[in-house]
């Protein structure tokens, strides 16, 4: 299939024409580097997200406030833009498919259906031939009392609705996994074993509607309390057989999609080097966020480019670099103050966590070389809450090593 192009900018004879624009479900900090990227090649946006402030809406041409399934909402979007992408997963399927049927829309509402549903997901690596943790499906109690011991001690994780490890409980024995499973309130799950491994890595890729497919390489992601927490960037962060292999298993598992649109996939490196598939997601991805600061061409660019139908390019990484995620933990805690220097009065720990006035070190923090401040302009800073990220590019991997070690300090991040 050929796609149709969407040039950027104002259209028709002597550009009298209307400005080109796109749409985007969910207002998010993904949207709004969306919009960012859109903005910055001519297009206009629109935003579909309920809050009356979210981090896209707030920088979007237009803010549509309403729900995903909201026909009046769904109908503005589709009469003011040629195209709509999405920057999450769990957007509802029927919203996608009313969107397909008159609009270009990618990634397909197919492709999201599946990558929602942990079930259908695995089924779907399995169908690539790429190796996935040892799993069993729990719909029924049937499933629940069959379980293979081998599985154990596991994660047991809903189908849906899961992100920055919710809905997810890790299990020792069959008696945790009956009570995690009913306090789940016995939603479709899979329980997966729990693999003692290395080290984790995603890939991100971009294809157009063409077939053409490009991509970033891999990187290497540290999580914490099952939420990214650093993301490093560079040749070397692994060995370039697992590389080569991470980059094709996830061109594989986009082309078996038929995908259009931005994908990342996440790995687990076992401690014998072998690769094991974790999860997709449909978008854009927290771990690519360094692709801004340091790549010829960003992750959100590609999402505008495989939606508007314009050429792909291969990606060329111009610095090494390292990403640290900037959660609201980093507010509450007064910027780790309070670990390092325990308060001898609890009452006033109360006082600090909550103060209002508190912002972390910035100016400190941005007196250091090559460090890319993101904030997302969320106004609570919720423990576990994205509220930006800092990217850190330098001339060498031991440079930015150093600077961004540095940052974390100043922040109270934990070392890496
Ligand atoms: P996100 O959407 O933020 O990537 P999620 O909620 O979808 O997260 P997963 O990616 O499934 O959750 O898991 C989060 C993290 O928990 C993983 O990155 C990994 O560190 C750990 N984890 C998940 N599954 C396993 C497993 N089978 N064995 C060991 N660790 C695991
Ligand atoms: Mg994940």
């Amino acid at each position: 299939m050929s796609a149709q192009v969407l040039l950027p900018g104002a259209t028709g004879q002597s550009g009298s024409g209307q400005q080109t624009t796109l749409g985007v479900m969910g207002g998010g900090q993904l949207g709004r580097m969306f919009v960012h990227a859109a903005q910055s090649m001519g297009y206009f946006t629109v935003v579909l997200d309920p809050d009356v402030i979210s981090p896209a809406g707030l920088v979007s041409h237009y803010h549509i406030q309403t729900d995903y399934l909201d026909e009046q909402g769904l109908a503005q979007l589709m009469q003011r833009c040629s195209a709509i992408t999405t920057e999450f997963e769990n957007v509802p399927a029927p919203a996608l498919l009313t969107l397909g049927g008159a609009r270009i829309t990618s990634p397909s509402a197919e492709s999201v259906g599946i990558a929602q549903d942990r079930i259908k997901e695995k089924a779907h690596f399995v169908r690539c031939g790429v190796p996935v943790a040892p799993y069993a499906v729990i719909q029924s109690p049937a499933q629940l009392a069959a379980v293979a011991d081998e599985l154990l001690p596991g994660i047991l994780k809903t189908a849906r609705l899961g992100y920055d490890g919710k809905g997810q409980v890790r299990v020792a024995t069959r008696t945790e996994l009956a009570s995690a499973w009913a306090a789940l309130k016995g939603v479709p799950c899979v329980l997966e074993k729990m693999l003692p491994h290395a080290s984790e890595c995603s890939v991100i890729v971009a294809r157009g509607a063409d077939g053409a497919c490009v991509n970033f390489a891999p990187q290497l992601n540290l999580h914490r309390d099952g939420i990214l927490a650093v993301t490093q960037a560079y040749t070397g962060n692994m060995p370039e057989n697992l590389a080569s292999e991470a980059v094709e298993a996830t061109k594989s598992i986009a082309n078996e999609l038929n995908y259009v649109g931005v994908l990342c996939v996440e790995f687990f490196v076992l401690a014998d080097g072998m690769l094991v598939v974790n999860e997709m997601a449909p978008r854009p991805h927290n771990s690519g966020h360094y692709t801004i600061d340091s790549c010829d061409v960003s992750q959100f660019e590609l999402q505008v480019r495989t939606l508007a139908g314009l050429p792909l390019s291969q990606p060329r990484q111009h610095s090494p670099a390292i990403m640290l995620n900037l959660l609201g933990d980093l507010w509450q805690n007064n910027g780790g103050k309070s670990r390092i220097n325990p308060l001898e009065n609890q009452s006033d720990k109360k006082q600090l966590e909550s103060d209002p006035n508190y912002s972390p070190p910035w100016q400190q923090v941005l007196a250091l070389p090559g460090v890319h401040l993101h904030l997302y302009g969320k106004l609570k800073a919720n423990k576990g809450r994205k509220m930006g990220h800092l990217t850190v590019t330098g001339a060498s991997v031991a440079q930015v090593r150093e600077t961004a070690l540095a940052a974390a300090k100043l922040l109270g991040i934990d070392p890496f």
